[in-house]
């Protein structure tokens, strides 16, 4: 069905859906773990579902790992370490890692299609962003693979071993690049868990892996829940944990990995201050928090989730605000025209339903576009709520969803205070006319990336990561290559 653009009401102007096609996509009925280049059946015999969001239908079967899948998993991981992968040359190590960045290329409208099923995130994000961005990592790190001393001159840059990674549903292509190009590129090799909602971007990369002709073992992907990553967490023979999740699991992960050898990094929740100053370029700044926030349903870490505006122009950004967000389209991932999708399970919906109900008993005052949701799948209406303060529930803990909470302030001290006052730190944007009052709070702020009159925005290059218990070590650039290295 056509849907009305709520700012046209009055012509009744409408776009025509446009879906994305899914004849060129090839999903199996079940998957089987990848491990030392084969596909293997679970020693358990268990498998999940992995359900489309939108619909909520299935779309595969999904082995469920234990244990010992798991040590076969390292084993192989291992194996590949000490025979091939460590022996082998970093230009010959950047070949491969080049091939797959041309292979995932070539079947990157796959790779998008199947990341909004299984997701839910519009066909735009994953087509124009998740897609292109994780290739981009691949090509990134690639170039690094034979040049790690001049990357750290005056060093001997050594391989850690075998990298065990967890990943979540957010971006789950990208996580995994994330993850597997800088470890590849050190010399290491992987056993990668993706999480249990989103397994199929990750399958779909190892059968290119597999294609692509990586010697067996470099790369494995195991596919479970909780108790599959902490399987490869507790492994003995695991010498880096990277984690990429909940505030609750990594410290869950940074308990049990304490007193071992093993290396960490994690990366982990956030509640992201979006800072909005008189001077600003209202119209510009508009958009940047509904891209902050509501692009995505809000499933960024490094969410713009509190926004805080300058008393002054208060009244003008929330009303462009709203304008705005009633031109957003909610529904179907793979049209064309959407912009919020859907949400990615029927749990993280319920938590997002339970924080709005929250916000509204504390006393917040909620607004919600007008739009119609789909009436089946998983999906929220983009919601902010003013009257905030400081020490709301909704204004402290991470809600994962397009709910913004807004916030007012007078003075440049006062912001900084109430954008600090978290226990996260993960990312910040501040928007202004003067390179003086973005210096200056760029420099105050304890955000591990802080835009400036831009949000989200990201590139192999930069390096990301948090503060406090957004987590530690950074991802991107070559801080990203050296949490891979001795
Ligand atoms: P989110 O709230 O974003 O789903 P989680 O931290 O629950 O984040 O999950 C992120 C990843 O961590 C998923 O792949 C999940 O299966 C995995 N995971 C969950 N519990 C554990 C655990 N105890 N040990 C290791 N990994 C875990």
């Amino acid at each position: 069905m056509a849907k009305k653009n709520p700012t046209q009401m009055q012509t009744d102007w409408t776009y025509a859906p446009a879906p994305e096609s899914t004849s060129h996509i090839r999903l199996e009925k079940k998957y089987q773990l990848f491990i030392n280049n084969e596909w293997v059946e679970p020693s358990s015999k268990k498998y999940f579902p992995s359900i489309n969001p939108a619909t909520e239908e299935t779309l595969a079967e999904i082995a469920w790992a234990n244990e010992a899948d798991v040590d076969r998993a390292v084993k192989s991981a291992r194996k590949a370490y000490k025979e091939v992968w460590s022996k082998m040359s970093g230009i010959e190590r950047g070949k491969y890692i080049f091939r797959i960045a041309r292979m995932m290329q070539e079947r990157a409208r796959e790779f998008a299609v199947i990341e909004s099923l299984d997701c839910g995130k519009p066909i735009r994000e994953s087509r124009d962003v998740d897609v292109p961005l994780a290739c981009n990592h691949f090509f990134y790190y690639a170039g690094w693979a034979d040049k790690l001393e001049y990357a750290f001159p005056h060093k001997i840059p050594e391989a850690l071993g075998v990298a065990g990674q967890i990943i979540p549903w957010n971006f789950p292509l990208l996580m995994a690049a994330w993850k597997i190009a800088p470890a590849l590129a050190a010399g290491n090799t992987v056993v990668l868990k993706p999480a249990e909602t989103t397994s199929l971007t990750a399958l779909k990369l190892a059968e290119i892996i597999k294609d692509s002709g990586l010697p067996a073992g470099v790369v494995n992907i195991v596919t479970g829940f909780g108790d599959t990553g902490a399987a490869i967490v507790n492994h003995h023979d695991v010498d880096k944990i990277a984690f990429t999740g909940s505030t609750h699991v990594g410290k869950i992960i940074q308990r049990a990995v304490v007193g071992t050898h093993k290396k960490t990094t994690l990366e982990l929740g956030g509640k992201s201050a979006n800072i909005i100053l008189d001077d600003a370029p209202i119209d510009q700044a508009v958009e940047g928090i509904i891209n902050g926030i509501f692009f995505n349903q809000g499933h960024v870490c490094c969410a713009g989730s509190r926004l805080f505006v300058q008393e002054n122009v208060a009244d003008l950004v929330i009303k462009k605000l709203k304008s705005r967000m009633e031109s957003l389209y909610v529904g179907d991932p793979l049209d064309k025209n959407t912009d919020i999708g859907a949400i990615n399970s029927k749990e993280q919906l319920d938590t997002i339903n339970k924080y709005i109900k929250i916000g509204k008993a504390e006393g917040a005052e909620i607004y919600q576009s007008e739009c119609s949701i789909p009436s089946r799948g998983y999906f929220c209406k983009p919601t902010i709520f003013t009257g905030v303060s400081q020490s709301h529930v909704i204004a402290q803990e991470e809600i994962f969803g397009p709910v913004l909470t807004i916030q007012t302030f007078r003075t440049i001290d006062e912001v900084i205070q109430k954008a600090n006052n978290t226990p996260y730190g993960l990312a910040a944007g501040v928007w202004t006319d003067k390179g003086s009052r973005i210096f200056n709070l760029t420099t105050k702020l304890r955000a591990g990336v802080v835009w400036a009159n831009t949000y989200n925005k990201f590139d192999p290059v930069s390096p990301f990561g948090g503060y406090k218990e957004s987590g530690f070590g950074r991802e991107g650039g070559l801080h990203g290559l050296s949490a891979y290295l001795k």
